[in-house]
């Protein structure tokens, strides 16, 4: 009876960032779980590869900044597979780095356009379809930025505290609807996102990152998939409104 909380046969998940690192591996741990999924991403050819690794499954190319792409997703999601249990609003960019007075509004507004306005899209979606379904779950992407406030990326840190709101408030409009709104924070993932420099460059800052786990490890896209699952599963049926931190131990907020 517990194991069977965590199956997803029957249910729909739509997810975003799908085509790359955490998003690709949630869609195939979904999949694994039983659930029907449909993979979204701006990036098509890479899309087509997550298509390689899940059975039931549904593509649609979707651009999250703009709203109605990501409406005419969760239309599709309904239109095929008849439903969707989950939305996993997954996708988003490091983005310009740097110093508080060197960052361009130009660059500022991508960030908060993938980051917050993409996942803000994918929630209101969400809801609406859930809403008259009167059950389901959503599973925002936050970041251990949120607890570390690190120097040098403060428009990224921005979105993701602004997605950790936006979880907490969703979770209290949906309830009343029976849909659960939670978000992840994960600290360092080995990912195309944070493979950004020379191989010896990347062998330092793993070997800095595993020194700040208490744990002693670096994460794996895997390790976040895991926590999506729960958080999308009936298994986390008494929450909602929750940031979860799969994270090594290495920020712990007080
Ligand atoms: P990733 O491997 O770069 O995957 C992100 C995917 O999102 C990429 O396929 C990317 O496409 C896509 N994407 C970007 N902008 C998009 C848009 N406007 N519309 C649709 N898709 C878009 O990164 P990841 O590490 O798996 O990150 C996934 C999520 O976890 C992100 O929200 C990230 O902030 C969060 N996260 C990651 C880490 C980490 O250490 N890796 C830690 C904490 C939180 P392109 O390749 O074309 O940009």
């Amino acid at each position: 009876m517990t194991l069977e909380r965590f199956r997803m046969e029957g249910k729909v998940a739509v997810v975003t960032g799908a085509a790359s690192g955490i998003g690709r591996a949630s869609a195939v741990a979904l999949s694994d779980a039983g659930a029907r999924v449909v993979l979204a991403d701006r990036d098509e050819e890479n899309l087509e590869k997550t298509a390689l690794m899940v059975d039931d499954n549904l593509v649609v190319p979707t651009d999250v900044t703009k709203k109605a792409e990501v409406d005419a997703l969760v239309d599709r999601a309904v239109e095929h597979f008849g439903r969707v249990d989950v939305m996993a609003n997954v996708a988003g960019i490091m983005g310009a780095g740097g110093p508080i007075v060197d960052i361009d509004e130009a660059a500022l507004d991508r960030v908060l356009a993938v980051n917050l306005k993409g996942v803000f899209f994918g929630v209101q979606a969400a809801l609406r379809v859930m809403g008259e379904q009167r059950s389901g779950s959503i599973v925002n992407m936050a970041s251990a930025a949120i607890d570390a406030a690190p120097a040098g990326l403060a428009a990224y840190s921005m979105a993701k505290a602004g997605v950790a709101i936006l979880t907490r408030v969703a979770a209290q409009e949906g309830g009343p609807m029976g849909v659960r709104v939670n978000c992840v924070a994960p600290g360092f993932i080995v990912t195309p996102m944070t493979q950004r420099g020379t191989p010896e460059q990347m062998a330092n800052v793993e070997a800095m990152m595993r020194k700040r786990s208490a744990l002693g490890l670096v994460g794996e896209p895997d390790d976040i998939a895991n926590a999506v699952l729960y958080l999308a599963s009936d298994a986390s049926r008494f929450m909602t409104g929750q940031v979860l931190r799969p994270n090594g131990g290495t920020a712990m907020p007080a």
